[in-house]
């Protein structure tokens, strides 16, 4: 099956099992929002948590927070988003589509290339042209007729409080003959005092709260600041499913060291970030690390990778680790007053060799999405493998191998018929599971066959069935999801099982 097939199929899976679904489908959906179903939510949350865990909890130096969406607007000045936060939109006049010229492939002006005609409506008729001095094309159609590039800003705008801008503006200009500049201004003006912004990223709460953190915790250089929450962002194209979308979830840390350290921490942060995906992959070897070149980076960053994950389309990003210098904290230093530094008794002062040194902290920020996380760990997870059917022909298992820690339940207890004491005797196993802390069910409809199927759609790791000997003997089944390999236990051992089971596989 190729790549782009197994999206398609495992975007249906995400529909039909009940991960992810469209924004407000009734009314025909929202482009590009997503809600995530009862199990998506259970997966996104694993996530989450694992990431929480291995990044706060097992770690003295990091310390969680959780900001306000809505900002001081200052903030968004300070950290330059109001005046940088915007992507390159170009339009192609050929086939109409937009597109983002920071993300098309770059060629060189003048080379000859060949484009699908739009105009003349004869569907696949081919036109010579040649690349255009902005160095592409149109990645739809290859043409290279298109707009000059515009500059889009990605931050959505609100207004905050009791206030009637519309109102105050309609005052103010009614009977007034104002030309489009002097309208255009005066609306500016009347918005600027209630104008909010939805966040773009969680980083910078992790900045403008640096002072707090670390003087409540007295926190000592190096350490993080880490937060999981909402971000959004206008984007000019959303693609791939949940990859890209306006409405997205980010786990974010900023780790803040000594100057002069960074290149070392941005060394340990790359090979933490990748290997903790490994660790709850598959297949490790399809995520990477990709260095930034020299003119992708920002003007205050020393070095920047890319996690990134092979999805269908292409390697593509899923986290960002970057080396921010001390850009942030000064920008905010300047713009808000305060005194956003460090002082190290127990160092010498570089430049005057005193005892004691007050410095801006260095910062290295693994920048992940969670939202995108969950595609990349469900196109990790989703295989389709060819068995035997047992009369000499193959079938097909739809399987979600997804990491045990991560599926959204961790077992399913199955009677094998409706009848006979086994729906109570599973349905009290489920309930055993639940309260020791394993997310589970008890599944009675369909046959035995049906229910492994959705389960194994689902990537629930372990099935548990109760059938006739069991309330003779007290034993049942337990299959395991991957291998399907089933053993046969006593039901007051399976919690146990189940437990040592779920532990063994983080070191497994
Ligand atoms: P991209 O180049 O894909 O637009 P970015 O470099 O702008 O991403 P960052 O600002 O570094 O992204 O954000 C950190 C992470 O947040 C990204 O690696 C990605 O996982 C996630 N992210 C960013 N924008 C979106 C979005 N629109 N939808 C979903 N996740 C996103």
């Amino acid at each position: 099956m190729d790549a782009q097939n197994a999206m398609s199929r495992l975007i249906s899976l995400c529909k039909r099992r009940g991960f992810v679904f469209q924004s407000s489908e009734i009314y025909g959906g929202l482009k590009s929002a997503y809600d995530y179903g009862p199990l998506g939510v259970e997966l996104k949350r694993n996530i989450a948590s694992i990431w929480w865990r291995d990044m706060v909890s097992k770690r003295e130096n990091v310390y969680g927070l959780d900001a306000s969406i809505m900002m001081h607007p200052k903030v968004w000045q300070a950290s330059g988003h109001l005046d940088n936060f915007s992507d390159p939109l170009v339009d192609c006049l050929n086939c109409k589509e937009r597109f983002r010229a920071d993300k098309v492939t770059k060629q060189t002006p003048g080379t000859a290339i060949e484009y699908v005609d739009y105009s003349s409506g004869k569907k696949g008729k081919m036109l010579p042209g040649v690349v255009p001095e902005a160095g592409y094309c149109c990645p739809n159609c290859n043409s290279p007729h298109l707009s000059p590039e515009r500059q889009f800003h990605g931050m959505f705008k609100t207004t905050m409080g009791a206030v009637d801008p519309m109102g105050d503006f309609i005052e103010h200009v009614q009977n007034k003959s104002l030309s489009k500049e002097e309208l255009r201004a005066k609306l500016a003006k009347l918005m600027e005092r209630s104008t909010a912004y939805l966040r773009p990223e969680t980083a910078q709460a992790m900045f403008v709260q640096f002072l707090n953190v670390q003087q409540t915790m007295s926190a000592k250089i190096p350490f993080g600041i880490a937060q999981i929450g909402k971000s959004f962002r206008n984007e000019i194209i959303v693609e791939h499913y949940i990859f890209r979308s306006c409405e997205f979830e980010q786990m974010e840390m900023e780790f803040f060291c000594e100057p002069g350290e960074e290149g070392k921490w941005l060394e340990y942060w790359k090979q933490e970030r990748l290997g903790w995906y490994r660790k709850y992959a598959n297949s490790g070897d399809k995520f990477r690390l990709r260095e930034h070149a020299a003119d992708e980076l920002a003007h205050y960053s020393n070095g920047c990778f890319d996690v990134e994950y092979r999805y269908p389309w292409g390697w593509d990003e899923l986290e960002g680790i970057a080396s921010r210098t001390d850009y942030d904290l000064r920008q905010h230093a300047a713009a808000s007053g305060a005194k956003l530094s460090y002082f190290d008794q127990q160092k010498q002062d570089p430049k005057t060799g005193k005892q004691g040194w007050r410095y801006v902290p260095y910062v290295i920020e693994p920048a992940a999405g969670l939202t995108r996380s969950v595609l990349a760990f469900l196109l990790d997870a989703y295989t389709v493998e060819e068995l035997s059917d047992g009369k000499g022909g193959t079938k097909t298992r739809d399987v979600l191998k997804i990491h045990p820690q991560l599926a959204p339940y961790k077992v399913s207890a199955l009677p094998l018929v409706r009848k006979d004491g086994q729906p109570e005797l599973a349905a009290a196993l489920a309930e055993d599971c639940r309260n020791s802390g394993l997310p589970g069910t008890c599944d009675m409809n369909q046959s035995i066959g049906k229910r492994y199927a959705k389960h194994d759609e689902i990537g629930t790791p372990f099935c548990v069935t109760v059938d006739g000997q069991t309330a003779e003997d007290g034993k049942v089944t337990v299959r395991d999801r991957d291998s399907t390999e089933q053993v046969r236990m006593d039901s007051t051992r399976v919690v146990a099982y189940l437990h040592e089971r779920l532990d063994k596989s983080l070191t497994e």
